[in-house]
């Protein structure tokens, strides 16, 4: 029971390497293409020159000045590849902290070994700080991460800039998030994502909302149009909504007027982010948590009378809560649990059954007997017996 199966352990990790990932296999294929444009732009350049200089059609003032302009080109470029290079070698090095930080579990065969301890607990800081990110409370997370050291665990820049997108559509502008849109457009579309179109129709929405009607025609015939081929009837109903002024009553106008469709924005938004950078849509932590609660859940957990105190799913009202969709924990052989101490019965440690049909384990009930002078209480109903009354219990 206490044996790692490193292999299990890391089951849930595969974000916490493939966002890195995903980061530096996109800076680097930005930067090939920047140096890609740029060195031919300066080869063009330097060929129209020496074509010049051999027709006799360029002055030597002219070739000095052209020689000027490539140099400085060149050095921007350089400048321009050094940010790439510094960024990265960030995502690098916090691609090996994470694969060295993963490699750790292979060596470990025990769950008490302090090698665990601390491996757990470096998993547990950075499922927190992911959960504060997500929650939007990114002071609070770049802080928790500092204080453990677990900086190049988590994202707190990717999600400080989805944060920044999300506080503009909550403030009701597109312009952060379409912007989001072009500089992802390419892999949005690998995930036949709808989120430009929707940004689109909502600033659409907004000028049919604010009377401006040409306005409206003309942001559709520019925005609207190419999304025909997939989008043609909710297309035709933006038209319609010209008609209609912002309180009216008809369906399925009075949805396109709701305000409530910002939100819904912002959920794709977060979604199709989230997808992009192969991150899990929900926090890592309910996702550890649950995995925990649903080899612990039995029927049992939710009839009040059978709660048990030691067990995290019975209690309702935290963890039991996020158990709630889980299914029940499969059992190929059933044990026997005392409700007083939380230790299985079994042969060295029987069951044994109160006059009232209540039943606890020896041990158990033979320390409360030490303790109460040969008597024994009840926990469910308060009555007592003495500890002669008891019958063994047989389990076949
Ligand atoms: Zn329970």
């Amino acid at each position: 029971m206490n044996q790692i199966k490193g292999e299990q352990v890391i089951d849930l990790e595969q974000p916490l390497i493939k966002v890195p990932y995903e980061q530096l296999r996109k800076s680097v294929k930005y930067s090939n293409k920047y140096l890609d444009v740029q060195m031919n732009n300066v080869m063009d350049k330097i060929q129209r020159c020496v074509k010049a200089a051999e027709q006799n059609e360029i002055s030597p003032e002219k070739a000095v000045e052209t020689i000027d302009e490539l140099s400085e080109q060149l050095e921007n470029t350089k400048r321009k590849l050094k940010k790439y290079w510094t960024e990265e070698n960030a995502h690098a090095k916090r691609l090996k902290a994470r694969v060295n930080h993963l490699n750790e579990i292979s060596g470990i065969t025990s769950a008490k070994a302090p090698e665990f301890q601390h491996w757990s607990d470096t998993r547990l800081n950075r499922v927190i700080v992911d959960y504060l990110l997500r929650e939007g409370l990114t002071e609070t997370a770049k802080q928790v991460a500092q204080a453990n050291h677990v900086e190049d665990m988590v994202d707190v820049q990717l999600f400080a800039q989805s944060e920044k997108v999300e506080e503009s559509l909550r403030n009701h502008s597109c312009k952060e998030c379409l912007q989001w849109c072009s500089e992802n457009r390419s892999s949005l579309k690998k995930q036949d994502s709808t989120l430009e179109f929707n940004l689109r129709l909502q600033e659409y929405i907004e000028l049919a909302r604010a009377g401006k009607g040409i306005e409206a025609i003309n942001y559709a015939q520019k925005y609207l149009s190419p999304w025909q081929p997939t989008q043609f009837k909710r297309i035709r109903q933006a038209m319609a909504l010209l008609v209609f002024s912002s309180d009216t009553q008809c369906q399925p106008y009075k949805d396109l007027y709701d305000t409530r469709r910002w939100s819904e924005l912002t959920a794709q938004f977060r979604a199709d982010n989230y997808k992009l950078c192969s991150l899990t849509s929900h926090p890592l932590l309910s996702i550890t948590l649950q995995a925990g609660l649903s080899a612990l859940k039995t029927p049992q957990c939710y009839q009040l009378e059978n709660r048990n105190v030691h067990c995290p799913v019975c209690d309702t009202d935290t963890l039991g809560k996020l158990a709630e969709g889980l299914p029940l924990s499969h059992h190929v052989n059933s044990t026997v649990v005392c409700r007083i101490s939380g230790k299985i019965m079994n042969e060295d440690n029987p069951p044994m059954m109160l006059p009232n049909g209540r039943v606890y384990s020896y041990e158990s009930l033979h320390d409360m007997a030490t303790k109460q002078d040969g008597r024994v209480t009840c926990p469910r109903t308060g009555d007592t017996f003495t500890f002669d009354e008891l019958k063994k219990v047989f389990v076949s």
